[in-house]
C-alpha cells in the first residue's frame, strides 16, 4: 500500500496527549509559541474580517450553528500566501500552489453543512469519522475538525500533504489525521465513515468511497454530470442501499489517481 502517516486504528482521541505518532496534525513537534497566531495581512484583528464572514454566510442561508462557529474560529488567512493573507476572508476561491484552489467560504460551509445533515449525524449524534478527499491547505480539515469526532484527511501531492501538516501543527487538532495517498482508493483504516467529502472532481464516484461509507452516512463530491459540466453530488446509505441527488454547478480541480 502506498499509504504514509497512516495513523493507527483506533485513532488517539485524548484531548491532553501532546504528540502522538499517529498522524494527528497536532503531533511530532512542539507547538510554536504562535499556537494563537498573529493576523498577517489581514488588518487590525482577523477575528473581527472572520466574524463578518460568518454574518454573511448566515445571510447567505447557512444554518447551522455549530458550522458557524468553527468558521469563526478557523484562521483562514494562515492557510494561504501571505501575499494572498488580505483575501483569505472574502468570498473568493483562492489559489494554494500546484496548480491547486482553496474553495470560497461558501462552498466549503455549503458542503460541510450537506455532510452534517447525513441521516446517522441527526438527533445530536453529530458526525463521526470523516473521509476528507483533497487535503489542499488544510483549511477545510481544520473547519471538519470542530464538526466531527475524527477526521481523515489524504492528499495525493507530497508537497501539498508537507505544508498542510506544517500549517495544522500549530492548531494542535488532535483529531486530524493526515494521509499521503491516493484519494481515490479512499482510506480503507477509518472505515467505515459518517461522512464522506471530496475536494476535487471525476467523472465518476471512486467505488471505494461508496464502499467505505457507514449505513446512514453520507457522501457529498462533485463530479462531471451528463452536460460535461461539474456538479455536487449527495450519496446517502441507507440500510436498503443507496439514494444520488445532484445539485448545483460548481468548478473544482479535477481528481487524479496516484501518488505525486
Ligand atoms: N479542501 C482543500 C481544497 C483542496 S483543492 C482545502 O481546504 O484547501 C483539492 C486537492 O485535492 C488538491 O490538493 C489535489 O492535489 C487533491 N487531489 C486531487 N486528486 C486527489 C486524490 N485522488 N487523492 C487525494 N487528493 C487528491
Amino acid at each position: 500500500m502506498n499509504m504514509q502517516r497512516r495513523p493507527g486504528f483506533p485513532a488517539q482521541v485524548d484531548a491532553g496527549r501532546p504528540a502522538s505518532r499517529q498522524g494527528g496534525a497536532g503531533a511530532a513537534r512542539p507547538a510554536p509559541s504562535a499556537a494563537v497566531a498573529p493576523a498577517r495581512g489581514v488588518g487590525l484583528d482577523s477575528a473581527a474580517v472572520r466574524a463578518r464572514m460568518v454574518q454573511r454566510l448566515a445571510a447567505a442561508g447557512v444554518a447551522d450553528a455549530a458550522l458557524l462557529r468553527a468558521m469563526g474560529e478557523v484562521p483562514r488567512h494562515l492557510f494561504v500566501d501571505t501575499a494572498l493573507a488580505n483575501q483569505a476572508y472574502e468570498e473568493t476561491s483562492l489559489p494554494i500552489g500546484w496548480g491547486q484552489t482553496i474553495s470560497k467560504p461558501g462552498v466549503v460551509a455549503r458542503m460541510i453543512e450537506l455532510l452534517l445533515g447525513a441521516p446517522c449525524a441527526q438527533g445530536g449524534a453529530g458526525l463521526g469519522r470523516v473521509l476528507e478527499v483533497g487535503t489542499g491547505c488544510g483549511y477545510q480539515a481544520a473547519v471538519l475538525s470542530r464538526v466531527a469526532r475524527e477526521v481523515y484527511s489524504v492528499e495525493r501531492l507530497r508537497a501539498m500533504h508537507d505544508r498542510a501538516r506544517d500549517r495544522l501543527r500549530p492548531l494542535r487538532l488532535a483529531n486530524v489525521h493526515l494521509i499521503l495517498g491516493d484519494g481515490m482508493l479512499g482510506f480503507a483504516d477509518g472505515a467505515p465513515y459518517s461522512g464522506i467529502i471530496a475536494a476535487a472532481g471525476g467523472e465518476q464516484l471512486p467505488p471505494a468511497w461508496c464502499q467505505q461509507l457507514a449505513v446512514g452516512g453520507r457522501l457529498v463530491a462533485p463530479v462531471v454530470a451528463a452536460d460535461g459540466r461539474q456538479a455536487l453530488q449527495v450519496v446517502d446509505r441507507t440500510p436498503q442501499g443507496f439514494t444520488r441527488e445532484i445539485l448545483e454547478a460548481v468548478h473544482f480541480v479535477p481528481l487524479k489517481s496516484g501518488i505525486a
